[in-house]
C-alpha cells in the first residue's frame, strides 16, 4: 500500500514527467500541470477508474462510475468564506453548536448528525488561516489536536479519530475530526469523509451524548470549558 492508500501508485509516465522537471528544479506551471495529468485521460479528459476501484475501502462499485473531465485551472482562484468581500462564517457563527471553548480555541458539532458517530471541528476564535498561526497558538494547536484525538478514542464503540484540515472552502482555520467506528474496517481511511455523507445519520442524541463525553473528557486532560451547545433554530 502507498502512503496515499492502496492500489495509488503506478503512474509511471505522469511520474516521470514530474521527476524530470523537478530534477532540474523548474516546478510544474498550472498549465503544465494540466497537461500532464491530461496524459493519462481520455479525449474528454476523463481519468480512468482503475486505481481508486481497486482500494477495498473505495465506497462504490467500478459498474457505471466514470470520473468527471478535469476542468482546467482558474487563475487568479475565486475567494474563500474570509477572503475579499466574501464574509467569514467562522467568525460570524457565534456560539453555535459550540461543545468546548478555551480563551483561543473552540471545538463545535454540526447542527446536523452525519452518518459517522461523531464529527468535531476545531477552529481558533480569531481569525487565523493555518499558515497564518502565531507560534504559540501553533503549538497549542498541535497539543489540541492530540487531546482531542484522545478524548474522540476513548468512546468504546470508537476505533479511530481521523484527522482533515482542507481549507478550500473557507480562509478561517478548521480542523475536523472523524470518528471511525469500531469494526468498521470497510470505513478505514481517507474514504471515511465519504461514508460520513453515504451512511444513515446517527440519532441526535446518541451523536450529542458522544459530543458531550468528548467535551468532557477534553476539558479534564486540557483544560478550557465543556460548553452546552447552542443552535441556531
Ligand atoms: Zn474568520
Amino acid at each position: 500500500m502507498s502512503r496515499f492508500g492502496p492500489g495509488i501508485c503506478g503512474r509511471g509516465r505522469a511520474t516521470s514527467l514530474v521527476a524530470r522537471r523537478y530534477d532540474n528544479g523548474v516546478p510544474l506551471s498550472p498549465e503544465e500541470f494540466y497537461r500532464n495529468a491530461l496524459r493519462d485521460a481520455d479525449v474528454d479528459r476523463r481519468m480512468s477508474l482503475s486505481r481508486m476501484t481497486g482500494w477495498e475501502i473505495f465506497p462504490f462499485e467500478p459498474e457505471g462510475l466514470r470520473v468527471v473531465p478535469l476542468a482546467a485551472p482558474v487563475l487568479p482562484e475565486p475567494a474563500r468564506y474570509g477572503e475579499g468581500s466574501l464574509s467569514c462564517r467562522n467568525c460570524s457563527a457565534g456560539d453555535s453548536g459550540v461543545i468546548w471553548s478555551n480563551d483561543r480555541w473552540r471545538l463545535t458539532v454540526f447542527d446536523q448528525p452525519s452518518g459517522a458517530p461523531l464529527v468535531v471541528m476545531l477552529t481558533p476564535h480569531d481569525h487565523y488561516d493555518l499558515v497564518d498561526l502565531p507560534d504559540d497558538l501553533a503549538s497549542e494547536l498541535g497539543m489540541l489536536i492530540v487531546h482531542v484525538a484522545r478524548a474522540i478514542e476513548s468512546l468504546s464503540h470508537v476505533a479511530r479519530a481521523h484527522v482533515s484540515r482542507w481549507g478550500d472552502g473557507g480562509a478561517h482555520l478548521h480542523v475536523f475530526f472523524f470518528a471511525r467506528p469500531e469494526g468498521f474496517i470497510q470505513l478505514r481511511g481517507t474514504c471515511l469523509a465519504i461514508w460520513d455523507d453515504l451512511l444513515a445519520a446517527v440519532p441526535r442524541n446518541v451523536r450529542d451524548g458522544d459530543a458531550r463525553e468528548v467535551a468532557v473528557t477534553l476539558a479534564k486532560s486540557f483544560g478550557g470549558r465543556f460548553e452546552a451547545p447552542t443552535r441556531d433554530e
